[in-house]
């Protein structure tokens, strides 16, 4: 079999693999590249675009999806399997979408001849990773993966084999420890609250915010928490429990914004690239608020345009791997060989035969 890497492999975004077997072709992830709109598509061939059967997803994030549409407009055909939350997360419809709770309960089964296995990967509500097995090969692909969370469930990836393996190293070199990343977290934003009274979280509009309110409100007291209403949704759900989070509950109230003048406001857009997360980032920063950046910038964004004037800081909370926790899961499974995805920093072979 042979994997050709069609974006997110040297790289920040565009993830997307090919996988090319003597009878069936397949996706994983199809994802956009948010930093250059001249050429934000995977590198795909029209006749692999017409030959690939399934595009299975790992989570909803548009470095991983975006793409979707384009892969359509372009001539795929096939099946777009993902978990039932990542589906109703995505902010298009997608024609022949197949529930893989349906297709594989419990974690395993099959589909036109390939055998899969998944698990939570820890990332976010829906977010998995896949192990494939076709004509007695097999490759694995961590998707965006963490152990180190706060309230997302994950199924650590322990005694695994397979001949190749796709995993998760967006941290690159970086190779802070996740309890130094939260401690390095929590002081700043004590100490930023001290100073302005009021700070923004732009964060995802799945994953990484409800593990910040949970740190934080765990670890700092007397802080009154505001979000928007996605957040709100989310948090509720989360309080409610079930497959995707750990049993650990928020025990704050988080409130609807309405130009609190202190505390933290937890907005739904990372990039701040609707008007309406706009206005609430202008509000908060006209009240001498901060906003914090606790993730990946986008060139031109309205956030980086923040960061550039000196009223945004960046503090990152880790929801991925580093290149040291990349090696340590190579050691805790069976892989013959790896791949590291998801940083500038580490390359590899763009056509790799397993
Ligand atoms: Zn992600
Ligand atoms: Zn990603």
């Amino acid at each position: 079999m042979k994997l050709l890497i069609a974006g997110g492999v040297g790289e920040h975004g565009r993830n997307c693999f090919y996988v090319q077997g003597e009878r069936r072709c397949f996706l994983v992830d199809c994802g956009k590249m948010a930093d250059t709109p001249e050429d934000p598509y995977p590198h795909l061939t029209p006749e692999q675009i017409r030959r690939a059967e399934a595009v299975f997803l790992t989570h909803s994030h548009a470095d991983h999806t975006g793409a979707l549409p384009w892969l359509r407009e372009s001539g795929f055909q096939g099946t777009v399997v993902a978990t039932e939350e990542t589906l109703g997360q995505l902010p298009f419809a997608v024609e022949n979408g197949r529930s893989l709770q349906a297709l594989c309960p419990a974690g395993g089964g099959t589909f036109q001849g390939l055998s899969i296995q998944w698990g939570r990967s820890g990332h976010c509500a829906g977010s998995v990773w896949y192990r494939f097995a076709q004509e007695d090969k097999s490759i694995f692909f961590s998707g965006d993966y963490t152990e180190d969370t706060q309230v997302y469930a994950c199924d650590c990836i322990r005694g695994h084999q397979a001949d190749l393996a796709v995993l998760d190293c967006a941290y690159g070199r970086d190779e802070t420890p996740y309890a130094g990343a939260c401690g390095r977290l929590v002081r700043a934003t004590e100490g930023l609250l001290s100073a302005h009274g009021l700070l923004l979280f732009p964060v995802p509009k799945y994953g990484r915010g409800l593990e910040l309110l949970k740190l934080l409100s765990h670890c700092l007291r007397g802080v009154s928490y505001a979000a928007d209403a996605l957040f709100l949704k989310n948090f509720a759900e989360q309080q409610a429990g079930g497959f995707w989070y750990r049993p650990a509950k928020i025990d704050v109230p988080v409130s609807s914004y309405r130009e609190q003048p202190q505390g933290i406001v937890f907005v739904s857009d990372p990039q701040l690239r609707t008007g309406e997360a706009r206005r609430i980032a202008e509000q908060v920063l006209a009240m001498g608020g901060m906003a914090v950046m606790t993730g990946t910038l986008e060139r031109g964004s309205y956030s980086e345009r923040l960061l550039r004037q000196g009223r945004m800081k960046l503090l990152r909370y880790p929801v991925h791997l580093n290149h040291a926790q990349f090696e340590r899961l190579k050691a805790a499974n069976a892989f013959a060989e790896t791949a590291p995805y998801h940083s500038p920093e580490l390359s590899a072979a763009r056509e790799i035969l397993f």
